[in-house]
Order: structure tokens, then C-alpha cells, then sequence
């Protein structure tokens, strides 16, 4: 029997992304499955309604939310969504467990079918489907356009009859993916560019992009190719020379995380202090507690003659690509549970299903988030 796969108009306050595209939604109904999408969903990512050719149309999120065999999302639902939710529905998305403990449990008593794009294995099959790297490429892009347009300054060298502008310092903490792509932007912009990051593995990428790796001496493989938690006396060596890095950066774009735990604190207080008046501090992991000590979610902080801008969901800023990606990313991980005929076969044996699936037949399926959601 053909599902129904909906998409709803984002409801999350400055949620400017949608889960459906045209390009995705054609594809979608070339596989005999019926998409219904609520009216005006795309409007805030500049998708019209009038570009999806292929939908069926729904004027209100109730009726999606009743009648989907599997939901797209962008933000987690709320609990009153879940609880209008079809029986046996399967809602794909990004779940943030830790931050929405209730609406798991209510996902799990309601016995719904919720699989967790960021639970998504990073390994090299799933990297179409990797919608936390897709999402933290469009934050580290955009960090560094709030940078340049925070400073009062150029970024690049210019050479002009009133005189050669000698090109900004930036630093890069943090070479996961969004840094990357900062060094790369950054670079772009003619910025002279250092980078750094615990895993040493990172050294040649900063290289490979014509930046500088500072090198701090501390190294902090962890699994799976994160970072791991440092220990006292490394965070003091990590501390030391990064400091008198940071004193001479124009601007530094810090993105360190640790799966699973609080940023990393890496600019204290006292050399936020040490910076150049007119500096600026750009904190992608502000959400998650900020990799510097002064840093405000969603606020710009002003000490010493230093910005230090704290930006809460970077990706809802370059919402078109953003919504493009994801929907891509949306797809990749469900076409393979799309038999011909247009109805839904999960492989649980396939480890990207099983690994992602945050709710299942009543249980949840992900350990960590089980006992979380027992200790609460
Ligand atoms: P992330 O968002 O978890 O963290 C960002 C960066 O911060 C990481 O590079 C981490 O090493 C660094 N960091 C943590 N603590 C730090 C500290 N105290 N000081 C400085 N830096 C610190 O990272 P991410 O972008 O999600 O990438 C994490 C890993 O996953 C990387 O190894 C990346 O190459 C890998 N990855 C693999 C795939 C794939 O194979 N499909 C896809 C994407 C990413």
C-alpha cells in the first residue's frame, strides 16, 4: 500500500527551514508514494508553493499530522503534534534528545516509529544521508560572513592609492566539518588563517586548505573520530598557546564540541581581555554552552572592545541550501525503505535504521537516551 509522506510548515520559533523541496518532492512521488505537504511550508526558505508540482496539498498541519504514514521534520514536534499523530507513524528528523526528554517519552508512548538524523552513523555509506555535516558546513560558511561583517576592518590585503590594508588574522577553533568550511570561506575572503583542533588528524586538512595549524602539542583522538574530553594538565598546555594566538586574531570562529557533552570552555574571561580592541569572537557552539566563558546564546556580548557573538541555529540563516541539503539528506536515508509500490520495508538489520531509531513499538531504541530518559 502507498504511504503517505508529509511535511509540515516548521512551527519552532526562527525555524526558517522546511523538510520538503521541490527537487525532493518530485523525486519522492516518482517512487508511487503520496506527498502531502501543509500550505506556505517552504515560504520562509524561499520554496513557493508553487514550485512543487507533485504534492498534494494540506491547508493546516493537523491533517498532515493525522493522516502521514511518515512525517519529515526539521525541529523536534511538540508534544501536542505527537499526540495527533497517525498510529504507527514514522516521524524522520532532528530529535535534540537530551534537550526534549518529555517528547521522547511521549514519541515512545504513543508507540510511534522516530528515527534521529543525528544519530545517523558517520560512516561512509551514510555520508549522503549525514545531515549534521550538511547542516554544519552552511553554520561554519555563514560564521565567518558574521565575523566580516562584524569587524570594522577588511578582510582581505588591498592595495590602494591611499595605501596597502594589511589582511585580517583569523582563528579557527575546531576542525570538524563546520570548521573546515570556515577555513575555506575565510580563506575565500583573503583572510590569513590558523586553525586548531585536538584531533591531530586535522593538521594536514588545515593545510590542505592553506591555512597554519597551531600546534598546541596536545592530541585527543577520541572514537569514531571524535574529539575526546581533555584532561586537566592538556587543557592547561591547550590553553597556553592558543591564548597567545587568540590575543593577535582580528577574528576567531570557535566550533570545538564533544559529542554528548558540554562545548568545551576555551576562551576564558582573561584572554577575551588579552584580544585587540575591535576584535570579534564568533561561538557556533554557543547552543550547546559556548566555547568561550562570556558567551550569550543569540546575543552579541560586548567586553573590552571585544564582540562576542553567540549565533543559535546558524542554518536557519541560509535557509534555502540549508532546507535543499537537509530534504537531499532526508531522502537518501529513506529511499532504501521505499519498496516499488510505494509502501515502507525498514531494513532493521541495515545498522543506519537501527542506529538512528530513537523510538520504536514502544521502547526507546537508543541507550543513552533511554537512561536519560529514566533518570528524569
Ligand atoms: P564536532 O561538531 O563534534 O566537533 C567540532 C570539532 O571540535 C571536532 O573536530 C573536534 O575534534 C573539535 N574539538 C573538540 N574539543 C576540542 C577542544 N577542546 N579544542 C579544540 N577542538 C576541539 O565535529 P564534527 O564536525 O561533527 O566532526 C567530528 C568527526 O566526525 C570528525 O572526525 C569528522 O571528520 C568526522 N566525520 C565523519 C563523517 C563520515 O565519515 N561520514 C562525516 C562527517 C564528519
Amino acid at each position: 500500500m502507498p504511504v503517505t509522506i508529509g511535511a509540515l510548515r516548521e512551527r519552532a520559533p526562527g525555524e526558517t527551514r522546511v523538510s520538503l523541496v521541490p527537487e525532493i518532492a518530485d523525486k519522492l512521488a516518482a517512487t508511487n508514494v503520496r506527498v502531502l505537504l501543509e500550505r506556505g511550508a517552504g515560504i520562509s526558505a524561499q520554496f513557493p508553493d508553487a514550485g512543487f508540482k507533485k504534492v498534494e496539498w494540506a491547508d493546516d498541519g493537523d491533517s498532515i499530522l493525522a493522516s502521514a504514514d511518515v512525517l519529515l521534520t526539521v525541529q523536534p514536534l511538540s508534544i501536542e503534534q505527537i499526540q495527533q499523530l497517525k498510529p504507527g507513524a514514522v516521524v524522520v528528523g532532528f530529535m535534540q534528545a537530551y534537550s526534549h526528554v518529555k517528547e521522547v517519552q511521549a514519541l515512545r508512548d504513543r508507540k510511534i516509529t522516530s528515527f534521529a538524523m543525528e544519530l545517523i552513523p558517520r560512516i561512509s555509506r551514510a555520508q549522503s544521508m549525514d545531515a549534521l555535516s550538511s547542516q554544519a558546513a552552511v553554520a561554519g560558511y555563514k560564521a565567518v560572513l558574521i565575523a566580516a561583517d562584524t569587524l570594522d576592518r577588511f578582510l582581505p590585503m588591498l592595495t590602494t592609492a591611499a595605501g596597502t590594508i594589511r589582511p585580517a588574522q583569523v582563528l579557527i577553533v575546531g576542525v570538524g566539518v563546520a570548521g573546515l568550511q570556515a577555513i575555506a570561506t575565510a580563506r575565500r575572503l583573503g583572510a590569513v588563517v590558523e586553525a586548531y583542533d585536538v584531533r591531530s588528524a586535522t593538521r594536514e586538512q588545515v593545510k590542505s586548505l592553506g591555512a597554519k595549524f597551531v600546534d598546541t602539542g596536545v592530541s585527543a583522538e577520541g572514537t569514531g573520530g571524535y574529539a575526546r574530553e581533555l584532561t586537566e594538565d592538556e587543557k592547561r598546555k591547550q590553553q597556553e598557546v592558543l591564548d597567545g594566538r587568540i590575543a593577535v586574531a582580528d577574528a576567531v570562529i570557535t566550533t570545538a564540541s564533544v559529542p554528548g557533552r558540554r562545548a568545551p570552555r576555551i576562551i576564558t574571561r582573561a584572554a577575551v581581555e588579552r584580544m585587540k580592541a575591535g576584535a570579534v569572537i564568533i561561538d557556533i557552539a554557543a547552543e550547546s554552552g559556548g566555547n568561550c566563558e562570556l558567551t550569550q546564546p543569540g546575543q552579541v556580548v560586548e567586553h573590552h572592545g571585544v564582540k562576542i557573538v553567540g549565533p543559535v541555529n546558524l542554518a536557519a540563516q541560509l535557509a534555502f541550501h540549508a532546507s535543499e541539503m537537509y530534504a537531499r539528506n532526508l531522502y537518501n536515508f529513506l529511499k532504501s525503505a521505499i519498496t516499488k509500490d510505494g509502501s515502507l520495508a525498514i531494513d532493521w538489520q541495515d545498522e543506519v535504521f537501527a542506529q538512528s531509531c530513537l523510538t520504536h513499538a514502544g521502547e526507546i531504541k537508543h541507550e543513552p537516551t533511554r537512561k536519560l530518559v529514566e533518570a528524569t
